[in-house]
């Protein structure tokens, strides 16, 4: 008998259940070939969960997924719950879901794989090889930071971070370049802002501890720009909650789609792994939604929360040999596709070639 993982679900909105089936779907083709067993237990997020609870983060959902080993989650929010008040509104459940798990490290890796090179809006040479994981402080920062206050004249945020969170975070971002390329470029806009010279001081006594570690500093404005003129200088960039949110996006149009890109929640018992993207409303239900950065999240889910490497590895070329042989969702069907399927078909396609690998 082999190993049993239970596995949080969460589906969330528009594209959330297209999506998180097919991760599924390839998750349990996984399970039969490496001989391990997934439980599955799904909970509700977001505008689902408003719809039949009322509130976007039911106290349901927080118990149940401290109980799981690690949690799938698609997307949340869309047009149908905007102009709630703010705290009621789907994006407060997943806010408050991360704040809930105490997943404070956001791994966001930026890839380009060979056969979608062209997809990029940037020019080849520019692309080609690029690898890079941004590992954004995700529970802290000016998203949750007091006092805050909206009035019809004047509103106002706050950003702080504290010595411990910056320190637990660039731990993280170490850990990984050793594990990758030695290099770690922290990001943010020490010119100008208090919580930013914390912030370099603290990476900087890190660092101590990581000899082997090449350290950078960058301004985010200039990391913006130089993520566009020459990505393939970075190895690992950390950096604070709202930074790595638009640093991030950024970095995943390397790559040409949103849709390909996993991202992992991790530093607490449990992890979260969701793709980058939203919930993509404009396209929900026509069943064209990109599964692969869900899939690849899970992928990211059995490396590492479950320990199961080779079965993480299997699902990354699984998507390759999709890709090499030519299938394509809509919203990469413009680079090199041979045929163009649905969401449901990219997950089979992927799920029959781990299981025929
Ligand atoms: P989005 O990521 O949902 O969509 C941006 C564009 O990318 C759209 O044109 C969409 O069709 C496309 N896209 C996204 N994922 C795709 C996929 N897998 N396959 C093919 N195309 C894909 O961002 P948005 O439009 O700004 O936001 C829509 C909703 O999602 C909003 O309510 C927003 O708050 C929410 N959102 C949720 C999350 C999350 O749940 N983690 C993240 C971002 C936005």
């Amino acid at each position: 008998m082999g190993k049993i993982y239970k596995i949080g679900i969460i589906k969330g909105d528009g594209i959330g259940p297209e999506i998180v089936d097919e991760a599924i779907n390839v998750l349990d083709a996984t399970a039969s070939k490496f001989g391990f067993e997934i439980q599955y237990e799904e909970f509700l997020l977001g505008g689902a969960a408003i719809d039949e609870t009322g509130i976007p983060l039911p106290p349901e959902t927080i118990a149940g997924v401290k109980r799981q080993d690690a949690v799938l989650f698609g997307a949340i929010g869309g047009p149908k719950w905007d102009n709630l008040e703010r705290h009621l509104r789907p994006e407060s459940g997943l806010l408050g879901l991360r704040k809930e798990m105490g997943t404070f490290a956001n791994l966001r890796p930026a890839i380009v794989y060979d056969e979608l090179v062209n997809a990029s809006t940037l020019k080849e040479n520019v692309v080609s090889g690029v690898d890079i994981m941004v590992v954004r402080e995700l529970t802290g920062g000016i998203y949750f930071g007091e006092p805050r206050e909206y009035g019809q004249d004047k509103a106002y945020n706050t950003m702080v971070y504290t010595r411990d969170e910056i320190k637990r975070i660039a731990k993280v971002a170490f850990d990984i370049a050793m594990k990758r390329d030695k290099r770690v470029c922290s990001v943010d806009k020490a010119n100008v802002l208090e919580v930013s010279q914390l912030w370099r001081e603290v990476v900087e006594e890190v660092a101590q501890d990581y000899t082997e570690v090449e350290l950078t500093h960058m301004y985010v404005d200039n990391a913006a720009m130089q993520l566009i003129r020459n990505p393939k200088q970075f190895d690992v960039m950390v950096t604070g909650n709202i930074f790595g949110d638009i640093l991030s996006d950024a970095a995943s149009m390397l790559s040409g789609s949103i849709g390909l890109l996993p991202s992992a929640s991790t530093g607490s018992k449990v992890g979260l792994y969701e793709p980058i993207h939203g919930s993509a409303p404009d396209i929900a239900g026509q069943g064209i939604a990109n599964p692969i950065a869900t899939i690849a999240s899970a992928a990211m889910m059995l490396r590492y929360e479950l320990n199961e490497e080779e079965a993480a590895n299997s699902i990354e070329d699984a998507i390759k040999k999709a890709l090499s042989d030519g299938y394509r969702t809509g919203d990469i069907s413009a680079f090199d596709a041979k045929e163009i399927v649905s969401c449901s078909e990219m997950g089979s396609i992927i799920a029959n070639n781990i299981s025929k690998s």
